[in-house]
């Protein structure tokens, strides 16, 4: 899975004691490399193309993303995102930068399609890390980002029918529920979730990561889930790799995903297999009965992904699923490890 000299990375991974890197200061890839949740196939080979031409990792990262904010056919991501439950589409981002260290991050953004960049500029503008709300905003138009409806007619028909159908106990009805099949039916509709994070290795082995989101569908207003959230839905560290997520941000906050792989990985895990422990994790922090289903399971989804320093790539879920990776074989889909060998129900 790696165009690194394995080697090289065990004998580092062996000198590293505790949380010291797991790989050589100073690599050279083959090709650069970018893993992505499933949506960004685009995005992982823009991505790379970005960095071959000497991008620095971060903006390589945001240029991908980008494509998936952009296309409204994408309802988990920028413009035609699903909205919240008010039918107002709110947009969470963060971005980090290995050689810097720094980070910058929007949530609950309204109105401006391309909440990473916005993020980038928080990074690089300010001496803070996270605007919400409002704020968020003015500061997007101060930098000159252009604001628009996000909520396309696909996505407002698709709020409407979850308005009518959530609920048994208000006074909204669907056009069904007004049928033959009666209130019961649809009593059971379920949130949907998506997302697109993305992590980057360069040739040289510096990393960026980039993750966005419209967040949980039909959300309440001013919920932020783990994407914008350095440590949770993103993370990465220039002496280790990326690490990030996607699905129950809920589940992914709680775990800590992004920084928890990352640590994972600086411990000596290979990308895959610090995925997989946070998984687990996340199963063992998943206790009360309404989050599981009749076998004691998680009963949501939740993805992760990683890279290392060394050009290593991995993911992992609780529920069979597939990712996106971008290396010196081109970009393609491919199976993550999953702790339950079926697909989400
Ligand atoms: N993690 C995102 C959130 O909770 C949603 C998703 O990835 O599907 O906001």
């Amino acid at each position: 899975m790696s165009s690194l000299s394995r080697r090289g990375f065990l004998r580092s991974t062996a000198a590293g004691a505790l949380v010291a890197p797991a790989v050589p200061a100073f690599v050279r890839l083959q090709a650069p490399v970018a893993v992505s949740s499933a949506n960004g196939i685009k995005a992982v080979e823009l991505a790379v193309q970005r960095m071959s031409e000497g991008w620095r990792p971060v903006d390589a990262a945001v240029a991908g993303v980008e494509l998936v904010e952009n296309d409204p056919e994408d309802d988990s991501v920028g413009i035609g995102g699903l909205p919240n439950e008010d039918g107002i589409v709110e947009l969470d981002a963060c971005v980090m930068d290995g050689p810097s260290g720094l980070g910058g991050a929007v949530a609950a953004l309204q109105n401006v399609k391309n909440p990473a960049q916005v993020a980038l500029q928080v990074m690089r503008h300010t001496d803070h890390v996270l605007l919400v709300g409002e704020g968020a905003l003015r500061f997007a138009r101060a930098h000159g980002f252009k604001e628009e409806n996000l909520l396309t007619e696909k996505s407002r028909q698709k709020w409407i029918e979850w308005r009518e159908k959530r609920s048994a106990i208000d006074d909204w009805i669907s056009p069904e529920e007004n049928g033959e099949h009666g209130k019961e039916w649809f009593r059971k509709y379920k949130h949907k979730t998506g997302t697109i994070h993305l992590g980057a290795v360069a040739a040289n082995g510096d990393v960026g990561s980039c993750t966005t989101t419209s967040g949980l569908a039909f959300k309440l207003a001013g919920r932020v889930g783990d994407s914008p959230l350095l440590g949770c839905g993103n993370y990465c560290d220039n002496d280790v790799g990326t690490g990030g997520g996607t699905g129950r941000g809920e589940a992914c906050i709680l775990a800590n995903g992004g920084a928890f792989i990352v640590h994972q990985m600086a411990l000596g895990k290979s990308p895959t297999d610090a995925c997989m422990e946070a998984v687990k994790r996340v199963v063992r922090l998943t206790k009360v009965k309404r989050l599981l289903d009749a076998k004691g399971r998680p009963d949501f989804q939740i993805q992760f992904y990683a890279t290392n320093k060394a050009g290593q790539f991995g993911a992992a879920a609780l529920y069979a699923d597939k990712f996106a990776v971008c290396d010196g074989n081109g970009a393609r889909l491919a199976d993550m490890a999953s702790l339950y060998a079926e697909p989400v129900k």
